[in-house]
């Protein structure tokens, strides 16, 4: 059988984990993201191990970005213009190409996508969406059964969303938008706002319910625009069971029976799910694209 090298590249910390599925799946190993020399020279070592051990294929890198993600560009598989230090402008790939296996690069949440597509919550769908509401927010696409790219990849955290400054007067902190979905209910937004995390903050807490109002308006605008089967929410504050036990009511509330299908608490249930991979879906969605690189073979 095949042996994949799935590598999650996260802003704080890039897990990587060997095997061919979630059931034959190493424990992930978590190095932490410092600088681009160190980290991508510590996942290139740990490859390069498991490679004369075990053996690998081919591998997988999920990353944060923005990233080209076009392997026809030029700079295909290069960090764009990051806020995090030091990143802008890394090529990710350079030390894993020097390993000699098929290489496949998208998103984290690209991938994380394609993770619960072929292994969980969205196994048989072609159209599906993971959003993943943390440190920021990310949306990955999926529309007719592949990642949407277009001219960079989709950056839908950074939608702008309705806000009533008499009902919500908390300005947002994206040094882009101020107000953007980002700015407004990210963790460290929501600790800004709270002036604690978000994890400390009491499930009855108001809060709770404009968070949950704010991630209604991307669930509503994915539903306009691509019509998903499914969208998965994850990401510490997309798990959190206080913002996504207001989330149907407040989506049943946006759409105003608009959308004949989900107007029914039934088809929102089944609309919006946690990732059924839990916190393995990156590294799992990393996994396969190890497996679409070797079915391509592209070097
Ligand atoms: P990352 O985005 O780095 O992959 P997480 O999805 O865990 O990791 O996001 C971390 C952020 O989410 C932090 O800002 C943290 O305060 C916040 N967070 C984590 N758990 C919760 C929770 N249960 N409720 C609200 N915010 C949370
Ligand atoms: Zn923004």
């Amino acid at each position: 059988m095949s042996r994949y090298a799935g590598v999650e590249i996260g802003g704080t910390k890039v897990f990587v984990a060997f095997g061919s599925g979630p059931d034959d799946l190493s424990p992930p190993v978590r190095i932490a993201t410092t600088t681009p020399e160190q980290t991508l020279s510590a996942i290139a070592d740990l490859v390069a191990r498991e490679i004369d051990s075990a053996g690998v294929d081919a591998i997988g890198v999920a990353s944060f970005g923005p990233l080209r993600v076009d392997p026809a560009a030029p700079d295909y598989g290069h960090m764009l213009r990051t806020p995090k230090p030091g990143w802008s402008g890394t090529d990710l790939l350079a030390p894993l190409r020097a390993l000699g296996l098929p290489i496949a690069l998208d998103t984290d949440v690209a991938g994380a996508a394609l993770g619960e597509g072929t292994w969980g919550s969205c196994r048989g769908m072609r159209d599906y969406a993971y959003v993943t509401v943390g440190t920021g927010v990310g949306v990955g696409i999926m529309v007719a059964g592949r990642p949407v790219h277009g001219r960079l990849h989709p950056e839908a955290g950074h939608l702008l969303v309705r806000r009533d400054p008499a009902i919500d007067p908390f300005p947002g902190i994206c040094p882009f938008h101020g107000d953007c979905l980002e700015g407004l209910i990210s963790g460290p937004a929501i600790e800004q706002r709270m002036g604690r995390p978000g994890a400390d903050v009491s499930p009855d807490h108001p809060v709770w319910e404009l968070i949950a109002d704010y991630l209604a308006q991307l669930a509503a605008t994915l539903c306009y625009v691509v019509a998903p089967q499914r969208i998965v929410l994850g990401g510490g504050v997309g798990q959190n069971p206080h913002v996504f036990a207001h989330l149907q009511a407040r989506l049943s509330r946006q759409l105003a029976g608009y959308l004949p299908d989900l107007d029914d608490p039934a088809a929102l249930a089944s609309l919006l799910v946690p990732p059924a991979l839990g916190d393995r879906s990156g590294v799992l969605g990393a996994v396969a694209l190890a497996i679409e690189a070797q079915a391509r073979g592209e070097l």
